[in-house]
């Protein structure tokens, strides 16, 4: 409101709202309440401990005086293409759970996010919570980014997740990508690439070029195309060397 991006006739105070601030794990989800405040994600033990690309990725938004009122529902639907939650409800395939007056329905990230500031939620309709899919517990991870200072939004934001079999082939891995196009994505070709290989320098070189070459970046006053497909190619490589190193189990 303060960019005159939107200016509401009306304005609805969800403060009020009782059951919006809830953390709840089960074995398959992480379920955040639209007004879990962004702070609360950060200082939670349990994220900290079941989820912690998520905790890392939210030191990476804005200061704390922001983060101490943004709420984990206002940064999911305002959709910019550079936060890093809708980053990591892309990375983790989350589900919307959304409501109106009549009926609830929910929506996933891949169908949410449409463009721009653009989700598939309706003027009528509320986010309730949005549940992150829990990875596989043993699994690498990275949420890294490159900001003109720290606190700003992204100019490039990765998340990856690696997982490795007894084999040490790998046997789950989510490349997503922030700052590179209108919306959050995942990179699927980056994800082949990954998939049923051996963890190494050269392959995660060969996973950001790969990377690299699926996205058609934006230009804007932050930063050029060419340097923004520059920065995915560095980003994802070091990402996945940084997940390989948290693999748990592995010598
Ligand atoms: C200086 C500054 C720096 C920032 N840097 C970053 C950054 O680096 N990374 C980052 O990710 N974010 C950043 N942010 C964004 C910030 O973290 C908040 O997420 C953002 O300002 C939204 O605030 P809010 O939660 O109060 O939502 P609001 O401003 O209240 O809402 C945002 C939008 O979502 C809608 N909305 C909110 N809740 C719901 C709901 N439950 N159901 C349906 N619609 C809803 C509102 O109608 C509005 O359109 C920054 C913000 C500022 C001011």
């Amino acid at each position: 409101m303060n960019f005159r991006l939107a200016q509401p006739h009306n304005l609805i105070d969800l403060n009020g709202v009782e059951g919006l601030e809830q953390i709840q794990f089960d074995d398959q989800t992480l379920s955040l309440g639209a007004m879990v405040r962004q702070r609360d994600v950060e200082r939670s033990a349990s994220i900290a401990e079941r989820l912690p690309i998520l905790r890392e990725a939210i030191e990476q938004v804005a200061h704390p005086a922001i983060r101490n009122r943004g709420t984990a529902g206002g940064s999911l639907v305002h959709a910019d293409p550079s936060a890093e939650l809708p980053l990591l409800a892309v990375a983790l395939d989350a589900t919307f759970q959304l409501r109106n007056a009549r009926a609830s329905r929910s929506v996933a990230a891949r169908d949410f996010y449409q463009g721009y500031l653009l989700t598939d939620i309706a003027p009528d309709e509320l986010l309730v919570a949005t549940d992150f899919h829990m990875p596989p517990a043993d699994c690498g991870w990275c949420c890294t980014e490159i900001a003109r200072r720290h606190g700003d939004f992204a100019i490039v934001a990765v998340a990856v997740l690696l997982g490795c079999g007894r084999d040490g082939r790998i046997d789950f891995a989510r490349v997503a990508l922030g700052g590179v196009g209108p919306a959050p994505l995942r990179i699927l070709a980056a994800e082949q690439a990954l998939m049923g290989a051996g963890l190494g320098t050269e392959l995660f070189r060969r996973a950001g070029d790969v990377a690299a070459q699926a996205v058609d970046p934006p230009v804007d006053i932050h930063a050029s195309s060419s340097y923004r497909r520059h920065l995915t190619g560095v980003l994802v490589r070091r990402a996945l060397a940084t997940a390989e190193r948290r693999i748990k189990g592995r010598a």
